[in-house]
């Protein structure tokens, strides 16, 4: 590696404090960032500050504490915006995290424009919380859930890509939503949303992105994408925990009824009836989390930084050496188990279309185990369903090792997770 793209790696390390720390006496090497990615200290020292200088509930009050807190808020919602390349402030309402933000859609456009007999989509590699809003909504309104598969459901390949050639046929009339995922938390692989909104589109049939992943592995514009939702959660993109974002159109948003009920959400009040506060207020109801709202500013400012000039190209690069580093390991080994590759055939052919995230399992081997003892060396992964049940069984598997890695993880930590992982075998075996 050049020392230039190793110097601007650890410029970037150097402002997330979080990296330096040891666990059981060794560096901590994070690959767990699909679940959760570490702070910046601009984060870090912005969440602070607000605690300190802007703490005061926003949109209420007539001082001016009140007013700082405000205008961070609104602040960070006008750098959602034009971050997603929304048209207007409307578009983006502030939710609890991607979940939240989906649940909203499931609940409230079932509520307005799904029927009995009438049909949802989803996808066969979606997170749970891409699965069960659904089927709730599917329940209380009397519609039915259908499933886009992959490869592997379908029997034509061992990928775990999306098996578009169902795609026509699943969207009969009856389908009145269709909820993507734009990059899987287990596969990695990168859906081509664009191609399916279309093909949905032309259909007349509205379509949600869960952005979870997405958000932090691909330069998202809602406007080029042409989705009718999107979801993503702060804490994935370097900010605070309970915070999310929706971006919907607002010939929808303005038709769906509110989700909660409750302060700031209303225009007026009586005890027998209720209007509505605009949007994006109506979907915002009661105190929000607006210190960690707030603090998306500071988290997109960094995620942009990343994404820029000399530090891009460097982080893509290490990038890119990580992907065919850790495929190369995790497919030239009989023993193991990759789920998600980008091409059934080719091995490290069309690396493009895969984020930095790993699943696997070896052979024989518990990978609750396997994290148990990585975590001893001071490597942090996840073991488990990952959320992903139904993709997870699909593949065979009943549970799975992890590794996912941020523009800030090395390939050097790459190595070192490998050889520990291989250390960690021998000692199960
Ligand atoms: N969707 C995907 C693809 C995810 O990876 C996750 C979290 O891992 C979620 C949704 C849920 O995100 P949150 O728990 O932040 O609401």
């Amino acid at each position: 590696m050049s020392s230039r793209r190793n110097n601007i790696i650890s410029s970037v390390r150097e402002q997330i404090p979080a990296l330096s720390q040891k666990m059981s006496g060794k560096p901590l090497i994070y690959l767990d960032n699909a679940a959760t990615t570490q702070k910046p200290r601009q984060v870090l020292d912005f969440l602070s500050d607000t605690f300190v200088w802007r703490n005061a509930n926003v949109h209420r009050a007539m001082y001016e504490l009140s007013d700082r807190s405000t205008e961070a808020y609104e602040d960070a919602r006008e750098t959602v915006r034009s971050f997603l390349n929304a048209p207007f402030r409307e578009n983006v309402i502030f939710t609890s995290g991607t979940t939240a933000s989906i649940n909203l859609v499931a609940y409230s456009f079932c509520k307005k424009f799904v029927g009995k007999g009438d049909v949802i989509v989803i996808e066969a590699d979606s997170h749970h919380s891409n699965i069960v809003p659904w089927q709730l909504a599917a329940e209380r309104v009397g519609a039915m859930v259908r499933v886009l598969p992959t490869d592997v459901l379908t029997g034509s390949g061992r990928s775990g890509a999306l098996d578009l050639e169902s795609l026509d046929s699943l969207l009969t009339p009856e389908v009145r939503i269709l909820a993507l995922t734009q990059i899987s938390n287990i596969t990695g692989l990168n859906n081509p949303v664009g191609k399916i909104i279309a093909a949905a589109h032309a259909k007349g049939i509205p379509v949600l992105v869960d952005g979870a992943q997405g958000i932090v592995h691909s330069k998202v514009d809602v406007r080029k994408m042409d989705c009718d939702f999107y979801a993503f959660s702060a804490h994935k993109i370097y900010g605070a925990t309970g915070v999310g974002v929706l971006y919907g159109k607002k010939e929808y948003l303005e038709a769906m009824p509110p989700y909660m009920g409750g302060g700031d959400m209303v225009e007026t009040v009586t005890y027998q009836k209720t209007t509505y506060a605009p949007l994006p207020l109506k979907f915002e109801a009661g105190t929000p989390n607006f210190t960690g709202a707030a603090a998306l500013k500071p988290a997109i400012e960094f995620a942009q930084w990343l994404a820029t000039g000399e530090t891009a190209q460097a982080l893509k690069q290490e990038e890119e050496d990580i992907k065919s580093f850790m495929t190369d390991y995790l497919t030239s080994d009989r023993g193991i188990e990759l789920y998600g590759t980008p091409s059934s055939s080719a091995r490290g052919v069309g690396l493009d279309v895969k984020a930095p995230i790993f699943t696997f399992n070896i052979k024989s081997i518990n990978a609750g185990d396997l994290a148990q003892l990585l975590d001893k060396m001071g490597v942090a992964v996840r073991s488990g369903l990952m959320c992903a049940e139904p993709l997870l069984n699909s593949f065979g598997a009943t549970s799975a090792l992890r590794a996912s890695f941020a523009p800030y993880n090395t390939l050097e930590e790459a190595k070192i997770f490998t050889e520990c992982l291989e250390r960690a075998r021998a000692m199960l075996f």
